[in-house]
């Protein structure tokens, strides 16, 4: 073993933490008054620690005051233990952790890691060391490992130097310091998972980090180990305060438990007590070297400056000063090399030596007193002088690594005989020892149940993801059924308004052709019109030629008559013969133009009597019709009731066939019992043989009975089959006339669709001559017009000719008297002119206006074509929209069957076992920075692998071995 274990005392010091923003805001009192740096009074009472910090220490100071010599202890192979103890929210987790990642806000333990590979760097390169760490924490007594949450409850173990260790507890190997921070996130992060209020957890538990480090001189084979245990306790504050009621308070009993054992450990420690109650609890069994034991140990007492805490925070402190008075026994842990084993052999040897002659000279001595001698002084055995010899002796190989025992008879009022003393310290060690026993049963049991608890979680959860993903499905089902009935609908919908689209489509295609046809019509009219205008221009043009032609004539016949009587006032003669000329001519026209008029008429004549026969022809057809279609419901009629007929029928078929199926049965039924019947018979021969008379004839009794029952059911039978045939042959009939009537039926609606189709040949016929003879109205109307205006013209010519005859008979008679003027007749020519005019103008608004309705027939066209094709691009978007309807639904079906196949392959994989993996030490040299510098480091490394291929050891989750 290694030095001399030195006494050193827990090192205690205070740090306050500032107000929080919730005490400032309440306007708490800042109660601490600081006096030097180890002086802290409150309420004006001292207390006294070995370092005091304010409020306004950072974490660099802190730390490098605090923490810092201890990275150097541990390298050098001392253990070492850092608590934060206090309330609640008084500063212990930012004093320890602090904020894990940010370089100024960080706490105690990154700073050591850092440190502590700084320093390993730095040292001498024939060392290798091996870093592992674990991460655990104790809650309600129970162990949780937060590397592995698997472990819940891991019992406390004895090592061989009985110091006590976690078994059982993830050993992570760590070669960076990254590496290390990793660890701690991921049980940080485990810790808060499957917690529900992780404040409140947090503050009853306690959180315990250990550093083993193991280092190995390569040159010298010096194996030096060293353990550091870094705790954040949980809140000092009594549980009542924190307000833990009902099922809490179980909790809270084990919570105080593990803490007050703490406080009684530490009491007795501070009394200086034999016996230590280390065993009270998890956490003081753990930390049973960091108290009183082979640790050098730093207590960090964190408190709250509020005065609304000065409660709590005077206790923390008291606390703290009991813990100051511990003294622990520090010894380097050190494993001998063979030749230091063999030197301390050597020198236990001379020990056990010299206390051999020391027994011998005592026991001398003893013997002279008893023999009444008396012994003179400087005879005596020297006390001092052996007790030097042999600490001397001791002093060079002094190495108490196990803990100050609890002596048994120091305890008061005990007194036992050594060998009482040795039996009962056996049997205390055998009990200890099943007692480890039992804990490590029970955390088996408790693993047992946590992992069968997991399973069960997660099968619970599997069946409620399975039914959730059950009941999604469902309504997704139920969703898509719904929504493909509705889009059915919808296709329904939109193809009953397609077919009402068709529908008008057909009746505004009708519509339009009816117009075209109308229009047609019209411009023929208009055709018409305008030949006749142009023929009545052109009669117009003949009338004026005619006119002039008169006119000619008129002034001709004026010139001729002026030379007539010219020639008659020279020779007074008759010139009758001449006047009597043109009224002839005039007359002749006269009879031309009536004999047109006559030829009109008739022709108009005939056209009303045609259209009367069409007209007549068109009642008879659709009285026909008529005629018809009653035939054809009377035939409808005729048919439901042959069919109504025709189910009866085959009613009192089945019937028939029932009562025959019943026959039968009862001819099975007579058949069994005449097979019976004659077992029995044959029976009853055996029996009476000696009655054979009597029997034979009771048998031809029996058989005649049963030849007439044969008969009787055969003639029944035939009767059925009979009757059978009867109601077949009638079914056969019913069904040809059946098929008669189906025939008849269709012949009838073929007849009555050709008669439809007749039916509207002839209306659209009747249009037409509707059509027609409303034009021909119109063109008889026009004739009449045309003939009053004859009519009228002939007459002005009358009245022209009439006055003409008066002006020349005037004429002539003043003639006679002396040719004066003849000025009027060209008054009357010009009026003539004029109502000529008139006509013709009367004729062109005529012309005009059946223009304009042509255009605007013409306007109406483009205006159906565009309705037509409005209609049209309406049914292509129902089309593309029903289209979309099918395609949206297809997609939703595929849509899910993938989810389907998804949460399939979901479910699959959590059926899969968890991860597992072994660790590999990771021996770290000095001088070797982490995948940093390959110069010349490269080589010297390769060599030393080389020199020690047992560089990887060990493997993660095995015991601790010290
Ligand atoms: P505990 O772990 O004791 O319950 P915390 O460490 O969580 O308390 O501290 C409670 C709050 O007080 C945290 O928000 C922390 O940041 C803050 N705090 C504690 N000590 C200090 C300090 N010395 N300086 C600044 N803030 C602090
Ligand atoms: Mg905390």
């Amino acid at each position: 073993m290694g030095d001399a274990a030195a006494e050193c005392t827990i090192k205690v010091v205070c740090r306050f933490r500032p107000l929080n923003s919730a005490e400032v805001a309440r306007g708490d009192q800042y109660i601490p008054k600081f006096k030097g740096d180890d002086c802290v009074l409150i309420g004006g009472k001292p207390y006294y620690f070995d370092r005091v910090f304010q409020s306004k220490t950072t974490q660099e100071e802190f730390y490098n005051a605090v923490a810092q010599k201890i990275v150097k202890d541990v390298l050098e192979g001392y253990n070492g233990t850092i608590f934060a103890y206090g309330q609640t929210s008084s500063g212990k987790t930012h004093t320890m952790e602090g904020k894990l990642h940010d370089p100024e806000m960080m706490g105690i333990i990154p700073r050591i890691v850092q440190d502590i590979f700084n320093y390993i760097y730095s040292m001498d390169e024939n060392l290798e060391f091996h870093i592992k760490v674990s991460y655990f924490e104790i809650y309600l007594d129970k162990i949780r490992d937060l590397l592995d949450v698997s472990k819940t409850n891991l019992p406390v173990h004895e090592d061989k130097n009985r110091v006590p260790y976690v078994k059982g507890c993830t050993e992570r190997f760590v070669c960076t310091p990254e590496e290390v921070m990793e660890a701690i996130d991921e049980g940080k992060n485990n810790r808060s998972v499957a917690v529900t209020n992780m404040n409140e957890h947090s503050s009853r538990s306690h959180s315990i980090f250990l550093i083993n480090i193991k280092q190995e001189n390569s040159k010298t084979e010096q194996k030096l180990t060293g353990k550091l245990y870094l705790v954040d306790l949980a809140g000092s504050e009594k549980v009542g305060k924190t307000g833990a009621e009902g099922t809490v308070l179980d909790e809270a009993k084990m919570i105080n438990k593990s803490l007050s054992a703490l406080g009684i450990v530490i009491s007795a420690l501070a009394e200086g007590s034999s016996y230590i109650p280390y065993r009270d609890s998890k956490m003081t069994r753990i930390l049973q070297d960091s108290l009183g034991g082979n640790c050098r140990t730093t207590m960090v007492i964190c408190c709250s400056p509020s005065a609304y805490n000065d409660a709590e925070t005077r206790s923390t402190l008291l606390f703290g000063q009991r813990a100051k008075t511990i003294k622990n026994q520090v010894s380097m842990n050190v494993e001998l090399t063979a030749e230091q084993w063999k030197s301390k052999w050597e020198k236990e040897k001379e020990k056990n030596k010299t206390l051999r002659n020391t027994v011998n000279w005592l026991e001398n001595e003893l013997n002279r007193w008893r023999s009444g001698e008396s012994v003179p002084v400087d005879e005596q055995f020297d006390k001092e002088k052996a007790k030097e010899e042999v600490q001397a002796l001791e002093s060079t190989h002094h190495n108490d690594k196990t803990p100050p025992k609890p002596a048994l008879n120091s305890l008061p009022g005990v007194k036992l005989t050594d060998a009482e003393k040795e039996k009962y310290e056996a049997e205390m060690a055998k009990l200890y020892k099943e007692l480890d026993d039992k804990d490590d049963e029970i955390n088996q049991q408790s693993q047992l149940v946590e992992t069968l608890k997991q399973q069960m979680l997660d099968q619970e959860e599997l069946l409620a993801s399975s039914r959730r993903d059950h009941d999604t499905l469902q309504t997704e089902l139920n969703r898509l059924l719904a929504e493909n009935e509705a889009s059915k609908e919808e296709v329904k919908e939109v193809l009953q308004a397609l077919e009402e689209l068709a529908v008008n489509y057909d009746q505004k295609s009708q519509e339009v052709e009816n117009k075209t046809k109308e229009f047609e019509a019209l411009s023929e009219e208009l055709n018409e019109k305008s030949s006749s205008l142009a023929s009545i221009d052109s009669e117009l043009q003949k009338l004026k030629e005619m006119t002039n032609h008169q006119k000619k004539r008129v002034t001709e016949m004026m010139s001729s008559l002026l030379k007539d009587l010219a020639e008659i006032g020279i020779a007074v003669g008759s010139n009758d013969i001449k006047q009597q000329e043109s009224s002839g001519l005039i007359d002749e026209e006269f009879t031309v133009a009536r004999l047109y008029i006559s030829k009109m008429k008739s022709e108009v004549k005939t056209m009303v009597k045609r259209s009367k026969l069409l007209e007549s022809t068109q009642t008879e057809t659709t009285q026909k019709l008529d005629q018809t279609e009653s035939e054809l419901t009377a035939c409808q009629l005729r048919i439901s009731q042959q069919e109504a007929k025709i189910k009866s029928l085959t009613e009192s078929l089945q019937n028939v066939e029932q009562k025959k199926r019943q026959l039968e049965e009862n001819v099975d039924s007579l058949s069994e019992e005449i097979v019976r019947i004659r077992a029995q018979e044959k029976v009853n021969a055996m029996e009476k043989e000696n009655e054979i008379q009597s029997a034979n004839e009771v048998k031809e009794a029996v058989e005649k009975q049963i030849q007439t029952h044969r008969e009787a059911h055969q003639k029944q039978i035939s009767n059925l089959r009979d009757e059978l045939d009867a109601k077949e042959k009638l079914i056969t009939e019913l069904q040809d006339l059946n098929q008669q009537i189906m025939l008849e039926q269709e012949r009838l609606r073929v007849e009555h669709e050709k008669l439809k189709a007749a039916d509207q040949e002839k209306s659209r016929q009747l249009e037409e001559l509707t059509v027609q003879q409303d034009r021909r109205e119109q063109a008889r109307q026009d004739l009449k017009g045309l003939e009053e205006t004859v009519a009228r013209e002939l007459q002005t010519l009358h009245n022209l000719r009439r006055l003409f005859v008066q002006d020349l008979s005037t004429r002539l008679k003043k003639n006679a008297q002396m040719n004066s003027e003849d000025t009027e007749s060209s008054a009357a020519q010009k009026q003539k002119i004029s109502f000529l005019e008139n006509n013709l103008e009367q004729l062109t608004r005529v012309h005009k206006q059946l223009v304009r309705d042509n255009n605007d027939l013409r306007s109406e066209i483009p205006k159906m074509e565009k309705r037509l094709r409005a209609t049209a691009e309406r049914v292509k978007a129902l089309e593309t929209a029903l289209k979309e309807a099918k395609e949206n639904a297809a997609r939703d079906r595929k849509r899910y069957q993938q989810e389907v196949e998804r949460i399939k392959d979901a479910v699959k994989p959590k059926n899969m076992g968890r991860r597992g993996s072994a660790q590999i030490a990771k021996p770290i040299r000095p001088g070797q920075l982490p995948g940093a510098p390959i110069n010349f480091s490269v080589n010297r490394s390769n060599l030393i692998q080389n020199n020690h291929p047992t560089g990887i050891k060990g493997g993660g989750g095995g015991n601790n071995s010290p």
